[in-house]
């Protein structure tokens, strides 16, 4: 936009000087071309007096009148004869050097083409019906046409060097010139600097407007100096606009909060009972103990859901409460590894350092939450993995920190998708087909062990298996 608006302008001006350059020059010439027959007929008086006299009295008389007329007024630089209509000449006599223009001036002058006008080139102008251009052997250009035609036909020629009006022309037009580039100059700066502060505020706002979160919707505003009032209005509904959804965010984050807090208590009463219906279900038969594990699965399933949900919403309003203190990361690495094997189905191998021996390996962190984590990496390593591929955990430690890995020999996570994991909500093509989820487990996870000071990564290779490192500092 910014482009076109230059160039736009920067066309009207170039257009806008030339024209009005041309037309200055245009008016000029019109005007010395005026000047130069007003001066030419007020000298001429006598003489055109004199050719009319003659021509209607063809007396001796009247034509040495004639000719003294001519004597008297021709000179060098304006020079005056008579072409009568049988096409003799009558010429001032050639008195001196001063007094007479170049031979041959007055045949070229009369046999001379009509032409335009000889000023500068950037502005030819046809200036009448009989004006003729004719140059000497120095280059003195002559401009020639009759001035008056008597009764009987005959008439008064007059030829004016017009050298200094050409040389003033040309003199006029460099100034012209001069001027034109620059006014055109200042101009283009002007509005360069113009339109680039009238666009500033627009490129800000693009940049706010791009870079806003859910995080930064209520501290985001657009602050705008010196801007335009059309753009400061616009700014001012954008930051209106922002507030509203701050708000709306708020108030959505606020009710999920409380749904699934609402939900929560009754359904984990209700995976209580049916896990005691399950243990003392010796009189159902095997289709009703299946259907009560599914219903009892799908409790856990939303249930965990719900407590995601509740996490996510208690961090972003702050309330996400975790008590740091050095914990025996391989005591609830190996609680973990217990609990998780009466869930699953496949080998689950845990390897802990030599040092693990000697006493416990402690990091800052918090047991619940820590274990929280673990169960969910294994839920999804056991969720992403064919049957019967082991899963296993390591501990190992490093400078300052602890390093806890998750690996699975599973199905693997698209390249494209690997940035992406721990997103809210995002869920992995490959993982689309294989098994129902919300896309909340590793961005609750994430969440967890930042917020115990902590950092986690992942590679992952498709059809290989995924590997989850999360790094904890050392107590
Ligand atoms: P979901 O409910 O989909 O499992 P998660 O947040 O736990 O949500 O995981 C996000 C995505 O990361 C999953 O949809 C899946 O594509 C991918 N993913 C997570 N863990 C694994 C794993 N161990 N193996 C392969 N893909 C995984």
């Amino acid at each position: 936009m910014l482009g076109q608006l230059r160039l736009a302008a920067f066309t009207s001006v170039f257009l806008g000087y030339t024209a009005a350059s041309a037309f200055t020059l245009l008016i000029n010439q019109q005007c010395l071309l005026r000047q130069q027959q007003a001066g030419q007929r007020l000298t001429a008086g006598s003489l055109t007096l004199s050719l009319d006299q003659s021509s209607s009295d063809p007396s001796p008389g009247t034509a040495s009148q004639l000719r003294q007329e001519l004597d008297r007024l021709s000179a060098r630089e304006r020079f005056f004869w008579v072409q009568h209509s049988d096409g003799s000449l009558v010429l001032p006599r050639p008195s001196s050097p001063q007094t007479t223009p170049f031979s041959g001036l007055v045949e070229q002058s009369m046999a001379a083409p009509k032409g335009p006008w000889p000023g500068p080139r950037i502005t030819p102008l046809l200036i009448g019906t009989d004006y003729r251009l004719v140059k000497d052997l120095e280059g003195n250009s002559y401009l020639s046409h009759p001035l008056h035609r008597s009764a009987d036909g005959s008439r008064l020629w007059v030829a004016e060097d017009i050298s200094p009006n050409i040389t003033a022309l040309h003199t006029m037009l460099l100034g012209l010139l001069g001027v034109w580039i620059l006014c055109l100059v200042l101009t283009l700066v002007a509005i360069s600097i113009l339109t680039r502060r009238l666009l500033q505020p627009l490129r800000d706002l693009h940049l706010m407007a791009a870079g806003v979160t859910s995080e930064s919707l209520a501290t985001s505003h657009l602050k705008l100096e010196r801007a335009p009032l059309e753009v400061a209005e616009l700014a001012g509904s954008f930051n209106d606009l922002l507030d509203r959804l701050a708000l709306a965010w708020s108030q959505q984050r606020h009710f999920v909060g409380l749904v699934s807090h609402e939900l929560r208590n009754p359904l984990m009463i209700i995976g209580g009972y049916l896990r005691r219906l399950q243990r003392r279900g010796q009189n159902l038969d095997p289709e009703q103990m299946r259907a009560l594990a599914t219903t009892e699965a799908e409790t856990h399933r939303i249930t965990r859901m719900l407590n995601d949900l509740l996490d996510l919403s208690r961090s972003e309003s702050g309330q996400l409460q975790m008590v740091l203190a050095p914990v025996a990361v391989d005591e609830v690495l190996t609680t973990a590894c217990d609990l998780a094997r009466s869930q699953l189905s496949r080998p689950l191998l845990l390897t802990l350092p030599k040092e693990a021996a000697e006493g416990p390996i402690k990091a800052v962190a918090e047991t619940d939450r820590l274990q929280q984590v673990l169960l969910n990496l294994i839920e999804n390593a056991d969720k992403y993995s064919p049957p019967g591929r082991p899963i296993s955990l390591d501990l190992s430690q490093g400078a300052g920190t602890l390093c806890i890995s998750v690996k699975d020999q599973g199905i693997g996570i698209a390249p494209e998708d690997i940035p992406k994991v721990f997103d809210r909500f995002h869920r992995g093509r490959n993982a689309i087909e294989h098994e129902r989820g919300s896309g909340l487990g590793l961005s609750v996870v994430k969440l967890l062990v930042e917020a115990m000071g902590g950092s986690i990564d992942v590679e992952s290779e498709i059809a290989v298996g995924s590997r989850f490192h999360i790094h904890l500092p050392a107590a």
